[in-house]
């Protein structure tokens, strides 16, 4: 296969833009898409060449395949990155990429297709001797069996939508008196989400934490896991804070989750960088989830421990190379802690704030990443996730990476919408999450609104109104408007205030 010499990216934001810095430091071109809302956005500006595809509603621009790849051949592009989210697991985009004679920076269409399907995956896993949660084999075709099956497992029983994803389509049954309405409702939830009602039952794991392990495959048939993420802070079965290694693996266990992650990946002839999920009892059993078949937003994590940089083998991989790197040539070294900086709300169950950031000011120094979208001025759209930021922070060890995060938090400067930056402080202030003894019920456990530190932004925030409502009131007498971002700064004090 030939070497790539220039990339378009099916993506906005900072996946976008983490994809194309890596291009560029390979010397391939970039070529970026963009719907109208993001005439103005780093990654458009970033690009060698940028194409607007469509209007906002990412159904009509970001979902639009078959204009991206238009625009791909006409601009001569050989191959197409997804990112995540968008077009990354759509198999017959994979597909159609390929019958239009380019490159996609991907997994096959089959692997998608077979780990699209939670049911599917287990199948295909089930050849191998890889832990499952205790549950229903295929979607549940005679209830009075599936209820037969779960007493049998034992209540608390969770059922799962197969097309499910991202924290969606899932509900405990608690007991078996509630489990005709719980599967009615699942099976409704199903088809109305997901258009596809098959449901299956799976134990509920009372006490779990979600560690996944990333895989990355060529396409000889090698394939090699670079260690694992924990994930088990959660907000809507969601991630919010991750790190690598996890604080409580021994180092054979960690090995034999590395060998299971392997031999699902081998399950599906997969290649290119994947991620098997797992979920672990507080025994440190674990069971396979699920495999997500794209890069994953977390990825920084394992690129810091391992040095390794994810996407440039992506490409590799991608170009028909073998694998670069052998199992035995890596080993985790320090310890890397990744929060997510959402414009939503902590205070009212985390719910999305979209609006123009008045103040935006990046932490920087020693062992401080941060991968992003935007800058100051700029406007959040409402149309896509409302992720601001990925904010990393690297450390010799693992308190030292949560030192560094704390005092990176505290560096950061938003303003003009709600971050999910004080909850991520509170996480890292907090003893269970200091000791690594936590598990997914993190915030429903520990965590309410009251608990955030007051920070400056309130305060900062009402007096940032009040200005903002004075300065338009005299710029309307005098018709001259002030600059987005001008009048908050002239309060800078009450953002220096430490708490
Ligand atoms: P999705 O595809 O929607 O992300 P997953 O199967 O990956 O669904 O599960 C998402 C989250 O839901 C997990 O990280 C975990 O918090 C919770 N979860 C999933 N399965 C179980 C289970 N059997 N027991 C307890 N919690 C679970």
């Amino acid at each position: 296969m030939p070497d790539i010499k220039k990339i378009l990216v099916a993506n906005r934001g900072e996946i976008a833009l983490r994809v194309m810095r890596t291009a560029r430091e390979m010397g391939i071109a970039t070529v970026a898409v963009y719907s109208e809302a993001d005439r103005h956005a780093l990654h458009v500006r970033y690009a060698d060449e940028a194409v607007c595809i469509g209007p906002a509603p990412s159904s009509e621009s970001y979902l639009r395949g078959d204009k991206i790849i238009e625009v791909a051949q006409r601009l001569g592009a050989d191959a197409i990155h997804p990112g995540y989210g968008f077009l990354s697991e759509n198999a017959g985009f994979s597909r159609a990429v390929r019958e239009a004679g380019l490159i996609f920076i991907g997994p096959s269409p089959e692997s998608i297709e077979v780990m699209g399907s939670k049911l599917a995956a287990k199948k295909a896993a089930s050849q191998y001797n890889i832990p499952m949660v205790p549950g229903t084999e295929g979607a549940i075709t005679d209830r009075a069996e599936a209820k037969l099956i779960s007493g049998e497992i034992g209540y608390p029983i969770l059922i799962k939508a197969s097309a499910g994803g991202g924290g969606k389509g899932m509900r405990i049954v608690e007991k078996p008196e509630d489990f005709d309405e719980q599967m009615d409702r699942a099976v409704s939830e199903a088809v109305s989400s997901f258009g596809d009602g098959s449901v299956f039952i799976e134990k509920y794991i009372t006490s779990p934490k979600h560690i996944e392990i990333q895989v990355l495959g060529d396409q000889h048939g090698n394939i090699i896991h670079l260690f694992e993420r924990e994930c088990s802070v959660q907000r809507r079965h969601q991630k919010v804070v991750e790190e690598a290694p996890s604080a409580v693996l021994t180092p054979e266990i960690r090995e034999a989750m590395g060998r299971s992650a392997v031999e699902v990946a081998r399950s599906c002839q997969y290649y290119g960088a994947g991620t098997v999920e797992f979920i672990v009892d507080e025994a440190l059993n674990f069971y396979f989830l699920e495999m997500n078949t794209r890069l994953q937003v977390e990825h920084p994590v394992t690129e810091l421990i391992t040095g390794v940089d994810l996407v440039k083998h992506m490409i590799y991989v991608a170009e028909g190379k073998p694998l670069a790197l052998r199992q035995e040539d890596l080993a985790i070294k320090g310890h890397a802690v990744e929060v997510r900086v959402y414009a939503e709300d902590p205070a009212t169950n985390f719910l999305p704030d979209v609006g123009t950031l008045h103040t935006y000011v990046r932490p920087q120094g020693n062992g401080v990443r941060v991968d992003d979208g935007f800058e100051q001025g700029m406007e959040i759209p409402i149309h896509y996730d409302p992720m601001i930021a990925k904010l990393i922070t690297y450390g010799q060890d693992r308190e030292e990476a949560i030192q560094k995060m704390i005092r990176a938090i505290d560096e950061y400067q938003i303003t003009g919408v709600q971050t999910t930056l004080p909850f991520c402080r509170f996480v890292m202030e907090h003893e269970a999450f200091r000791s690594g003894n936590f598990d997914t019920h993190f915030v429903a456990k520990y965590f309410t609104p009251d608990k955030l530190s007051p920070t400056p932004d309130a305060d900062y925030r009402q007096v940032a109104a009040l200005l903002t409502a004075r300065v338009l009131e005299q710029g309307r007498k005098r018709a001259a408007l002030p600059t987005p971002g001008e009048a908050p700064g002239a309060v800078s004090k009450w953002r220096n205030r430490k708490n």
